[in-house]
């Protein structure tokens, strides 16, 4: 990560620098970055259907579907009151001035990327309230897994699967099950060749972030609201290591530094979807959360579950507001925002970025008037890409931290059994 960054600095300060980055050194980021999607969608069937057939039986799925849902809304609620606290205490918006957000608005307001997510806003925002649900059902199983977007229709159709599995009598699911067992191995022992390049692709992704950056001075205007949302996700990881130590008296210093590649995948690569693989790999190998429990846990958190998103979501809606739509700084909008930052977290993709689209649909939520939504936007852009960066984390260790709960709420915490060869080579 350091050499990536200080080489990263080098190039900007030459002339050639940033082109040979983005030609010569980008791609192997993006090639890490492909290899871990490539096998998201195995990965995900595999092992969700060898968790829930291992299950023995359907009412121990109801306890921990049941459980993970409440867990992930209740600190997807946490973080949106926390980051809410700190933008009105801390007032972000204030510090900023008539030529900054000038300045802003020029350099970005009509930047193609932040009308390409207005637009991609308006298209989710024109459906129904069940839409969702309707989303969450694939018409073609195929097409579901030919598109990353569509995990949680893989999700479901894994679930669907694996229980069908354990109502037929053990002798007739048999063979699908050793089938998707030996899928899971072979997958997971994919993750390990895939992390063997970790470390080149750390470098070239952080290259490529540091010659892509916005000029500093703009960045630094910024300081305040960026600092409002990290000290959130600061308080975040307080709250997960509290629960962590208070629940399952495991020392937070060990699960952060077994859940560290993950975490620091996470930040990389800005996608928690991405990171998924390595995620539970870490979680089942080095935590010792039952692969029945990771198995449905994870996957399902990495698209639901964003309490960094959805913390951001509150502290940037806020803070546009401030800035550019004080008087709609209501005590019911700022409730307003808690259910909407809540929905718009569940609703965004596990992908670079996402966290802004939906905070569009924050924002028309409460009325923002529509015509200064790209200068809004445009306050937060420049800086935008570090917070994603940290934000995705956070949603990462979240989904970690509620795995392990819930494991041990169930009784399948057990010790770490770390089976791979990748650590030491
Ligand atoms: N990049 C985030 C993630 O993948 C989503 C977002 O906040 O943009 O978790």
């Amino acid at each position: 990560m350091l050499l990536g960054v200080l080489f990263g600095y080098t190039m900007t300060l030459t002339p050639w620098g940033k082109e040979f980055t983005k030609d010569w050194i980008a791609p192997i980021g993006t090639i890490f970055i492909n290899l871990l999607k490539l096998i998201a969608v195995p990965l995900i069937l595999a092992s969700l259907i060898k968790g829930i057939s291992d299950l023995k039986d359907i009412s121990k799925f109801k306890r921990i579907g049941g459980r993970t849902i409440l867990i992930y809304i209740t600190t997807t609620i946490i973080a949106i009151i926390i980051g809410l606290t700190l933008v009105n205490v801390l007032q972000p918006g204030a510090n900023i001035t008539e030529a900054t957000v000038e300045k802003l608005t020029e350099t970005y307001a009509s930047n193609s990327k932040i009308s390409a997510r207005i637009s991609e806003a308006s298209k989710q925002q024109r459906q129904g309230p069940l839409q969702f649900l309707v989303d969450m059902v694939p018409q073609n199983v195929v097409a579901a897994m030919s598109n990353n977007k569509l995990m949680l229709q893989v999700i479901f159709f894994a679930i669907f699967m694996g229980i069908a599995m354990l109502l037929v009598p053990e002798k007739e699911s048999k063979t699908l099950k050793q089938f998707f067992d030996s899928l899971n191995s072979v997958v997971l022992k994919m993750v390990d060749l895939i992390m063997l390049a970790a470390p080149f692709a750390v470098f070239a992704l952080l290259a490529n972030v540091i010659v892509t950056a916005d000029d500093p001075d703009i960045l630094l205007a910024l300081l305040r609201y960026a600092g409002t949302v990290i000290l959130g996700l600061v308080l975040m990881v307080l709250v997960y290591i509290s629960a962590i130590s208070l629940y399952t008296k495991k020392s937070p210093i060990w699960f952060l530094k077994q859940l560290s590649p993950a975490q620091l995948l996470a930040f990389s690569t800005s996608s928690s979807a991405a990171t998924l693989p390595v995620t539970m790999e870490r979680v089942e190998e080095h935590i010792g959360v039952d692969q029945e429990v990771s198995s449905f846990v994870l996957p399902v958190g990495a698209t639901i579950n964003m309490d960094g998103t959805s913390l951001y979501q509150a502290v940037a809606a806020v803070f546009i507001m401030q800035v550019l739509w004080p008087e709609g700084l209501t005590f019911s909008n700022q409730l307003n925002i808690i259910l909407t930052a809540l929905l718009a977290s569940i609703g965004s993709a596990a992908v670079p970025g996402a966290g802004m689209v939906m905070l569009v649909i924050v924002l028309e939520s409460v009325g923002f008037p529509s015509e200064r939504l790209a200068v809004g936007l445009a306050l937060i852009f420049a800086i935008d890409r570090p917070l994603d960066m940290l934000r995705t984390t956070i949603n990462v260790t979240g989904d970690a931290t509620v795995a392990t709960l819930v494991a041990k709420s169930v009784g399948k915490l057990g010790k770490p059994n770390v089976k791979d060869w990748d650590d030491h080579l």
